[in-house]
Protein backbone atom coordinates (compact mmCIF):
# COMPACT_ATOMS: atom_id res chain seq x y z
CA UNK A 1 0.00 0.00 0.00
CA UNK A 2 1.19 3.58 -0.96
CA UNK A 3 1.88 5.75 2.26
CA UNK A 4 0.63 9.12 2.23
CA UNK A 5 2.25 11.73 4.10
CA UNK A 6 0.55 13.88 6.86
CA UNK A 7 1.43 17.66 7.10
CA UNK A 8 0.65 18.70 10.60
CA UNK A 9 1.56 22.09 9.69
CA UNK A 10 -1.48 23.02 7.02
CA UNK A 11 -5.01 22.97 7.74
CA UNK A 12 -6.75 18.98 7.66
CA UNK A 13 -8.63 20.01 4.68
CA UNK A 14 -7.26 18.06 1.88
CA UNK A 15 -4.43 16.85 3.79
CA UNK A 16 -3.37 13.07 2.57
CA UNK A 17 -3.82 11.05 5.66
CA UNK A 18 -2.90 7.14 6.56
CA UNK A 19 -5.48 7.10 9.08
CA UNK A 20 -8.53 4.48 8.24
CA UNK A 21 -11.02 1.86 9.92
CA UNK A 22 -7.40 -0.21 9.78
CA UNK A 23 -5.07 2.09 11.01
CA UNK A 24 -7.66 4.41 13.58
CA UNK A 25 -6.64 8.01 15.02
CA UNK A 26 -6.12 8.17 18.74
CA UNK A 27 -8.36 11.17 18.71
CA UNK A 28 -7.92 13.12 22.34
CA UNK A 29 -10.82 13.73 24.82
CA UNK A 30 -11.54 17.18 24.65
CA UNK A 31 -14.68 17.30 26.49
CA UNK A 32 -17.08 14.87 28.20
CA UNK A 33 -20.38 15.98 29.35
CA UNK A 34 -23.74 14.74 30.52
CA UNK A 35 -26.77 16.86 27.77
CA UNK A 36 -29.70 15.34 29.80
CA UNK A 37 -30.69 17.07 33.45
CA UNK A 38 -31.52 15.98 36.46
CA UNK A 39 -34.02 13.70 36.56
CA UNK A 40 -33.94 12.11 33.38
CA UNK A 41 -34.10 8.66 32.50
CA UNK A 42 -31.43 8.90 29.83
CA UNK A 43 -27.50 9.60 29.70
CA UNK A 44 -26.46 11.46 25.95
CA UNK A 45 -22.85 12.57 26.30
CA UNK A 46 -21.69 15.26 24.37
CA UNK A 47 -17.98 14.45 23.39
CA UNK A 48 -15.45 16.29 21.85
CA UNK A 49 -12.17 15.16 20.49
CA UNK A 50 -8.86 16.35 18.80
CA UNK A 51 -7.99 15.58 15.63
CA UNK A 52 -4.77 17.71 15.60
CA UNK A 53 -2.28 16.25 13.78
CA UNK A 54 -4.22 13.98 12.29
CA UNK A 55 -4.72 14.89 8.49
CA UNK A 56 -8.20 14.11 9.04
CA UNK A 57 -11.51 16.33 7.57
CA UNK A 58 -15.02 15.72 7.15
CA UNK A 59 -18.25 17.11 5.87
CA UNK A 60 -21.50 17.79 7.64
CA UNK A 61 -23.55 14.12 7.60
CA UNK A 62 -20.14 12.69 7.82
CA UNK A 63 -19.83 9.77 10.78
CA UNK A 64 -17.14 9.46 13.01
CA UNK A 65 -16.01 5.56 13.73
CA UNK A 66 -14.94 4.58 17.47
CA UNK A 67 -13.54 1.07 17.79
CA UNK A 68 -14.25 0.42 21.63
CA UNK A 69 -12.88 -1.56 24.31
CA UNK A 70 -14.88 -4.12 26.39
CA UNK A 71 -16.08 -3.29 30.11
CA UNK A 72 -12.67 -4.49 32.17
CA UNK A 73 -15.89 -5.89 34.90
CA UNK A 74 -17.50 -8.13 32.46
CA UNK A 75 -13.77 -9.29 31.30
CA UNK A 76 -12.39 -10.21 34.73
CA UNK A 77 -16.53 -11.78 35.03
CA UNK A 78 -15.12 -14.10 32.47
CA UNK A 79 -11.73 -14.84 33.24
CA UNK A 80 -12.99 -15.29 36.69
CA UNK A 81 -15.88 -17.53 35.32
CA UNK A 82 -13.26 -20.40 33.45
CA UNK A 83 -10.63 -19.39 36.12
CA UNK A 84 -8.16 -18.79 33.08
CA UNK A 85 -4.86 -17.02 33.21
CA UNK A 86 -4.94 -13.60 32.09
CA UNK A 87 -1.50 -13.35 30.65
CA UNK A 88 -1.77 -16.67 28.47
CA UNK A 89 -1.25 -15.76 24.76
CA UNK A 90 -4.06 -15.65 22.49
CA UNK A 91 -3.48 -15.82 18.66
CA UNK A 92 -6.00 -13.20 17.30
CA UNK A 93 -5.87 -13.48 13.49
CA UNK A 94 -4.28 -15.39 10.68
CA UNK A 95 -2.23 -13.29 10.57
CA UNK A 96 -1.11 -15.51 13.99
CA UNK A 97 -0.72 -11.90 16.23
CA UNK A 98 -1.16 -12.58 19.78
CA UNK A 99 -2.36 -10.78 22.51
CA UNK A 100 -2.49 -11.67 26.60
CA UNK A 101 -5.83 -13.10 26.94
CA UNK A 102 -6.95 -10.29 29.43
CA UNK A 103 -5.72 -7.83 26.35
CA UNK A 104 -7.87 -10.18 23.67
CA UNK A 105 -10.97 -9.55 25.45
CA UNK A 106 -10.69 -6.13 26.44
CA UNK A 107 -10.09 -5.62 22.70
CA UNK A 108 -10.15 -7.63 20.01
CA UNK A 109 -13.09 -9.75 20.61
CA UNK A 110 -17.00 -8.73 20.82
CA UNK A 111 -17.90 -10.36 23.89
CA UNK A 112 -21.33 -8.58 24.86
CA UNK A 113 -23.54 -10.37 21.79
CA UNK A 114 -23.97 -14.20 20.52
CA UNK A 115 -25.09 -15.29 17.45
CA UNK A 116 -26.55 -18.58 16.03
CA UNK A 117 -22.80 -19.46 15.12
CA UNK A 118 -21.08 -19.05 18.50
CA UNK A 119 -23.43 -21.69 20.25
CA UNK A 120 -23.77 -23.99 17.49
CA UNK A 121 -19.88 -24.33 17.43
CA UNK A 122 -19.87 -23.56 21.05
CA UNK A 123 -21.99 -26.92 21.57
CA UNK A 124 -18.84 -28.99 20.29
CA UNK A 125 -17.18 -28.40 23.38
CA UNK A 126 -19.63 -29.33 26.19
CA UNK A 127 -21.45 -32.07 26.83
CA UNK A 128 -24.81 -29.78 28.37
CA UNK A 129 -27.96 -31.91 27.30
CA UNK A 130 -29.61 -28.62 27.04
CA UNK A 131 -26.77 -26.83 24.72
CA UNK A 132 -27.19 -29.86 22.44
CA UNK A 133 -30.74 -29.77 22.21
CA UNK A 134 -30.91 -25.62 21.81
CA UNK A 135 -28.71 -26.00 18.82
CA UNK A 136 -30.68 -28.85 17.14
CA UNK A 137 -32.08 -28.08 13.76
CA UNK A 138 -35.60 -28.44 15.08
CA UNK A 139 -35.12 -25.80 18.39
CA UNK A 140 -33.92 -22.86 15.81
CA UNK A 141 -36.60 -20.42 17.08
CA UNK A 142 -35.53 -21.94 20.78
CA UNK A 143 -32.17 -20.60 19.68
CA UNK A 144 -33.25 -17.21 18.46
CA UNK A 145 -34.85 -16.57 21.41
CA UNK A 146 -31.42 -17.82 23.36
CA UNK A 147 -29.40 -15.10 21.88
CA UNK A 148 -31.61 -12.34 22.65
CA UNK A 149 -30.09 -10.46 25.39
CA UNK A 150 -27.60 -12.73 26.57
CA UNK A 151 -23.84 -12.19 26.14
CA UNK A 152 -20.40 -15.03 26.02
CA UNK A 153 -20.48 -14.99 30.32
CA UNK A 154 -23.97 -16.18 29.73
CA UNK A 155 -22.94 -18.94 27.31
CA UNK A 156 -19.84 -19.89 29.74
CA UNK A 157 -21.98 -20.12 32.56
CA UNK A 158 -24.73 -21.92 31.46
CA UNK A 159 -23.04 -24.54 29.27
CA UNK A 160 -19.90 -25.82 31.24
CA UNK A 161 -18.04 -27.74 32.12
CA UNK A 162 -16.04 -27.14 28.42
CA UNK A 163 -13.29 -29.11 26.91
CA UNK A 164 -11.72 -26.62 25.22
CA UNK A 165 -8.80 -24.47 25.88
CA UNK A 166 -9.41 -20.41 26.07
CA UNK A 167 -7.94 -20.04 22.56
CA UNK A 168 -10.82 -22.27 20.85
CA UNK A 169 -13.36 -20.43 23.15
CA UNK A 170 -12.26 -16.99 22.07
CA UNK A 171 -12.02 -18.62 18.66
CA UNK A 172 -15.47 -19.03 18.22
CA UNK A 173 -15.89 -14.68 18.73
CA UNK A 174 -16.18 -12.34 16.21
CA UNK A 175 -13.51 -9.20 16.19
CA UNK A 176 -15.18 -6.50 17.76
CA UNK A 177 -16.79 -4.40 15.31
CA UNK A 178 -16.38 -0.16 15.53
CA UNK A 179 -19.46 1.75 16.47
CA UNK A 180 -20.52 4.39 14.03
CA UNK A 181 -21.34 8.14 15.60
CA UNK A 182 -23.22 10.86 13.24
CA UNK A 183 -20.77 13.40 13.78
CA UNK A 184 -22.28 16.43 15.65
CA UNK A 185 -20.02 19.63 14.76
CA UNK A 186 -18.72 21.43 11.51
CA UNK A 187 -15.06 21.25 10.95
CA UNK A 188 -15.46 25.05 9.84
CA UNK A 189 -16.63 25.81 13.17
CA UNK A 190 -14.41 23.79 15.18
CA UNK A 191 -11.03 23.21 13.23
CA UNK A 192 -9.12 20.15 14.40
CA UNK A 193 -12.07 19.17 16.15
CA UNK A 194 -15.06 16.33 16.37
CA UNK A 195 -18.30 16.51 18.25
CA UNK A 196 -20.07 13.55 18.99
CA UNK A 197 -23.43 12.92 20.92
CA UNK A 198 -23.74 9.43 21.85
CA UNK A 199 -26.73 8.00 24.05
CA UNK A 200 -25.61 5.35 26.84
CA UNK A 201 -27.59 2.31 26.12
CA UNK A 202 -28.11 0.31 29.79
CA UNK A 203 -30.51 -2.60 29.90
CA UNK A 204 -31.45 -5.11 32.25
CA UNK A 205 -31.65 -9.00 30.80
CA UNK A 206 -31.69 -12.34 32.27
CA UNK A 207 -31.27 -10.73 35.69
CA UNK A 208 -28.60 -8.98 34.81
CA UNK A 209 -27.86 -5.12 33.89
CA UNK A 210 -26.38 -4.81 30.40
CA UNK A 211 -24.18 -2.06 29.20
CA UNK A 212 -23.92 -1.31 25.44
CA UNK A 213 -20.04 -1.49 24.51
CA UNK A 214 -19.05 1.82 23.04
CA UNK A 215 -21.66 3.91 24.84
CA UNK A 216 -21.24 2.96 27.94
CA UNK A 217 -16.71 3.32 27.54
CA UNK A 218 -18.03 7.15 26.55
CA UNK A 219 -20.01 7.66 29.36
CA UNK A 220 -18.76 6.18 32.37
CA UNK A 221 -14.45 5.44 31.70
CA UNK A 222 -13.40 8.19 29.15
CA UNK A 223 -12.07 11.20 30.50
CA UNK A 224 -10.75 14.33 29.27
CA UNK A 225 -6.64 13.44 28.35
CA UNK A 226 -7.83 9.61 27.29
CA UNK A 227 -7.47 8.87 23.52
CA UNK A 228 -9.95 6.79 21.90
CA UNK A 229 -9.26 4.93 17.78
CA UNK A 230 -11.14 6.82 15.26
CA UNK A 231 -11.80 7.42 11.75
CA UNK A 232 -13.42 9.26 9.46
CA UNK A 233 -16.80 7.47 7.44
CA UNK A 234 -18.05 9.71 4.79
CA UNK A 235 -21.39 9.65 4.04
CA UNK A 236 -22.23 10.61 0.41
CA UNK A 237 -25.72 10.17 0.67
CA UNK A 238 -26.68 12.59 3.79
CA UNK A 239 -25.19 16.09 3.11
CA UNK A 240 -26.44 19.94 2.84
CA UNK A 241 -28.06 20.51 -0.55
CA UNK A 242 -25.59 22.32 -2.53
CA UNK A 243 -27.26 25.59 -3.03
CA UNK A 244 -26.64 27.16 0.51
CA UNK A 245 -29.78 29.22 -0.55
CA UNK A 246 -32.13 25.83 -0.36
CA UNK A 247 -34.29 25.71 2.88
CA UNK A 248 -33.44 22.47 5.29
CA UNK A 249 -35.81 20.76 7.38
CA UNK A 250 -34.54 18.66 9.55
CA UNK A 251 -36.14 15.82 11.88
CA UNK A 252 -33.77 14.31 14.51
CA UNK A 253 -35.10 13.38 17.81
CA UNK A 254 -33.03 12.38 20.36
CA UNK A 255 -29.42 11.53 19.23
CA UNK A 256 -30.70 12.32 15.64
CA UNK A 257 -29.65 15.88 16.60
CA UNK A 258 -26.67 15.15 16.14
CA UNK A 259 -25.73 15.78 12.49
CA UNK A 260 -28.38 18.61 12.42
CA UNK A 261 -26.00 20.54 14.78
CA UNK A 262 -23.13 19.57 12.21
CA UNK A 263 -25.60 21.42 9.93
CA UNK A 264 -26.51 24.76 11.70
CA UNK A 265 -22.87 25.07 12.83
CA UNK A 266 -21.71 24.85 9.08
CA UNK A 267 -24.50 26.94 8.01
CA UNK A 268 -23.60 29.48 10.01
CA UNK A 269 -19.66 29.58 9.35
CA UNK A 270 -20.31 29.84 5.87
CA UNK A 271 -23.04 32.42 5.92
CA UNK A 272 -25.88 30.04 4.26
CA UNK A 273 -28.83 32.46 3.65
CA UNK A 274 -31.73 29.44 3.25
CA UNK A 275 -34.32 29.25 6.43
CA UNK A 276 -33.68 26.00 8.42
CA UNK A 277 -36.37 24.23 10.07
CA UNK A 278 -35.45 21.80 13.18
CA UNK A 279 -38.06 19.20 14.91
CA UNK A 280 -36.69 17.47 17.88
CA UNK A 281 -38.60 15.37 20.73
CA UNK A 282 -37.74 13.48 23.48
CA UNK A 283 -39.31 12.03 26.94
CA UNK A 284 -39.05 15.76 29.21
CA UNK A 285 -38.78 19.10 27.93
CA UNK A 286 -36.96 19.96 31.98
CA UNK A 287 -34.25 17.48 31.31
CA UNK A 288 -34.19 16.05 27.98
CA UNK A 289 -34.16 18.85 25.52
CA UNK A 290 -30.70 18.18 24.08
CA UNK A 291 -28.78 21.22 23.01
CA UNK A 292 -31.69 23.52 24.10
CA UNK A 293 -29.66 26.53 24.85
CA UNK A 294 -27.49 26.64 21.71
CA UNK A 295 -30.52 25.81 19.34
CA UNK A 296 -32.24 29.33 21.72
CA UNK A 297 -28.99 31.23 20.56
CA UNK A 298 -29.15 30.04 16.71
CA UNK A 299 -32.68 31.09 17.00
CA UNK A 300 -32.26 34.39 18.43
CA UNK A 301 -29.95 35.35 16.31
CA UNK A 302 -32.18 34.24 12.90
CA UNK A 303 -29.73 31.65 12.08
CA UNK A 304 -32.28 28.96 12.71
CA UNK A 305 -35.42 29.69 11.41
CA UNK A 306 -37.66 27.22 13.29
CA UNK A 307 -37.80 24.78 16.14
CA UNK A 308 -40.98 22.63 17.08
CA UNK A 309 -40.21 20.27 19.82
CA UNK A 310 -41.90 17.27 21.08
CA UNK A 311 -42.15 15.97 24.37
CA UNK A 312 -43.60 12.65 25.05
CA UNK A 313 -43.54 12.24 28.61
CA UNK A 314 -45.00 15.54 29.58
CA UNK A 315 -48.74 15.03 29.07
CA UNK A 316 -51.16 12.29 28.87
CA UNK A 317 -51.54 11.73 25.15
CA UNK A 318 -47.58 11.04 24.08
CA UNK A 319 -46.31 13.58 21.24
CA UNK A 320 -43.69 12.95 18.83
CA UNK A 321 -41.96 14.89 15.88
CA UNK A 322 -44.31 13.85 13.36
CA UNK A 323 -47.58 15.12 15.63
CA UNK A 324 -45.74 18.59 15.21
CA UNK A 325 -45.11 17.70 11.75
CA UNK A 326 -48.63 17.30 10.80
CA UNK A 327 -49.51 20.65 13.68
CA UNK A 328 -47.30 22.29 10.87
CA UNK A 329 -48.53 20.99 8.08
CA UNK A 330 -49.43 23.71 5.55
CA UNK A 331 -46.37 25.64 6.55
CA UNK A 332 -44.24 22.36 6.01
CA UNK A 333 -45.93 21.48 2.52
CA UNK A 334 -45.16 25.30 1.50
CA UNK A 335 -41.15 24.47 2.26
CA UNK A 336 -41.63 21.77 0.36
CA UNK A 337 -42.97 23.13 -2.54
CA UNK A 338 -40.36 26.09 -2.44
CA UNK A 339 -37.51 23.21 -2.88
CA UNK A 340 -36.95 22.45 1.10
CA UNK A 341 -34.80 19.47 1.62
CA UNK A 342 -36.13 17.30 4.06
CA UNK A 343 -33.94 15.39 6.65
CA UNK A 344 -34.54 12.30 9.28
CA UNK A 345 -31.69 11.40 11.60
CA UNK A 346 -32.11 8.53 14.52
CA UNK A 347 -34.30 5.70 15.18
CA UNK A 348 -34.89 3.63 12.38
CA UNK A 349 -37.11 1.07 13.74
CA UNK A 350 -40.12 3.41 14.50
CA UNK A 351 -39.70 7.13 14.50
CA UNK A 352 -38.68 7.06 10.65
CA UNK A 353 -41.42 5.07 9.48
CA UNK A 354 -43.88 7.27 11.79
CA UNK A 355 -42.05 10.51 10.00
CA UNK A 356 -42.35 8.43 6.47
CA UNK A 357 -45.86 8.14 6.47
CA UNK A 358 -46.63 11.57 8.41
CA UNK A 359 -44.56 13.06 5.13
CA UNK A 360 -47.31 11.05 2.68
CA UNK A 361 -50.31 12.85 4.82
CA UNK A 362 -49.33 16.18 4.79
CA UNK A 363 -48.48 16.84 0.63
CA UNK A 364 -51.77 14.60 0.41
CA UNK A 365 -53.64 16.89 2.55
CA UNK A 366 -51.98 20.21 1.81
CA UNK A 367 -50.96 18.91 -1.59
CA UNK A 368 -54.69 18.21 -2.19
CA UNK A 369 -53.56 14.63 -3.73
CA UNK A 370 -54.34 11.33 -4.06
CA UNK A 371 -52.27 9.06 -1.35
CA UNK A 372 -50.88 7.21 -4.48
CA UNK A 373 -50.14 10.84 -6.14
CA UNK A 374 -48.54 11.94 -2.55
CA UNK A 375 -46.67 8.93 -1.95
CA UNK A 376 -45.27 9.06 -5.59
CA UNK A 377 -44.30 12.88 -4.76
CA UNK A 378 -42.19 11.72 -1.74
CA UNK A 379 -40.56 8.89 -3.83
CA UNK A 380 -39.65 11.68 -6.52
CA UNK A 381 -38.33 13.73 -3.76
CA UNK A 382 -36.30 10.73 -2.68
CA UNK A 383 -35.26 9.28 -5.62
CA UNK A 384 -34.85 11.80 -8.56
CA UNK A 385 -34.17 14.98 -6.79
CA UNK A 386 -32.63 13.12 -4.05
CA UNK A 387 -33.89 15.97 -1.31
CA UNK A 388 -35.33 13.51 1.01
CA UNK A 389 -32.36 12.39 3.12
CA UNK A 390 -32.17 10.20 5.68
CA UNK A 391 -29.53 8.92 8.32
CA UNK A 392 -31.38 6.53 10.41
CA UNK A 393 -30.07 3.22 12.98
C1 LIG B 1 -24.79 5.53 10.63
C2 LIG B 1 -24.99 5.45 12.13
C3 LIG B 1 -24.97 6.61 12.88
C4 LIG B 1 -25.16 6.53 14.27
N1 LIG B 1 -25.15 7.69 15.00
C5 LIG B 1 -25.33 7.63 16.33
C6 LIG B 1 -25.30 8.83 17.11
O1 LIG B 1 -25.10 9.94 16.61
N2 LIG B 1 -25.48 8.72 18.45
C7 LIG B 1 -25.72 7.50 19.05
O2 LIG B 1 -25.87 7.45 20.27
N3 LIG B 1 -25.73 6.35 18.32
C8 LIG B 1 -25.53 6.39 16.99
N4 LIG B 1 -25.52 5.22 16.27
C9 LIG B 1 -25.63 3.94 16.99
C10 LIG B 1 -24.24 3.50 17.45
O3 LIG B 1 -23.45 3.16 16.34
C11 LIG B 1 -24.25 2.26 18.39
O4 LIG B 1 -25.00 1.26 17.77
C12 LIG B 1 -24.82 2.54 19.75
O5 LIG B 1 -24.08 3.55 20.43
C13 LIG B 1 -24.77 1.27 20.61
O6 LIG B 1 -23.46 0.81 20.64
P1 LIG B 1 -22.85 0.18 21.95
O7 LIG B 1 -21.51 -0.35 21.61
O8 LIG B 1 -22.96 1.13 23.09
O9 LIG B 1 -23.87 -0.98 22.26
P2 LIG B 1 -23.67 -2.51 21.83
O10 LIG B 1 -22.70 -3.16 22.70
O11 LIG B 1 -23.47 -2.59 20.36
O12 LIG B 1 -25.09 -3.02 22.22
C14 LIG B 1 -26.23 -2.62 21.49
C15 LIG B 1 -26.99 -3.89 21.23
O13 LIG B 1 -27.51 -4.38 22.47
C16 LIG B 1 -28.73 -5.03 22.25
N5 LIG B 1 -29.76 -4.39 23.05
C17 LIG B 1 -29.92 -3.08 23.27
N6 LIG B 1 -30.98 -2.87 24.08
C18 LIG B 1 -31.47 -4.09 24.38
C19 LIG B 1 -32.54 -4.55 25.18
N7 LIG B 1 -33.33 -3.69 25.83
N8 LIG B 1 -32.74 -5.90 25.28
C20 LIG B 1 -31.95 -6.76 24.64
N9 LIG B 1 -30.91 -6.38 23.87
C21 LIG B 1 -30.68 -5.06 23.73
C22 LIG B 1 -29.06 -4.89 20.78
O14 LIG B 1 -28.64 -6.08 20.14
C23 LIG B 1 -28.22 -3.73 20.34
O15 LIG B 1 -27.85 -3.81 19.00
C24 LIG B 1 -25.36 5.27 14.89
C25 LIG B 1 -25.36 4.12 14.11
C26 LIG B 1 -25.18 4.19 12.75
C27 LIG B 1 -25.19 2.92 11.96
Amino acid sequence: MMVLYVDTKTENKNVPTTYSRTNPFRASVLNNRNLNGAGSSKETRHIELSLKGSGLSYGPGDCLGILPENDPALVDAVLEEMKWDPNEAITINKQGETLTLKKALLTHFEITLLNKKIVQQAAAFSDSETLQSLVHPENVDELKNYLEGRDFLDLLREFGPWKATAQELLGLLRKMPPRLYSIASSMNAHPDEVHLTIGAVRYTAHGRDRKGVCSVQCAERTEVGDRLPVFIQKNKHFHLPDSPETDIIMVGPGTGIAPFRSFIEERVATGATGRSWLFFGDQHAASDFLYEDELTAYQEAGSLTKVDAAFSRDTEQKVYVQHKMLENSKELYEWLKNGAYFYVCGDKQYMAKDVHETLITIVEKEGKMSREDAEAYVTAMQKEDKRYLRDVY
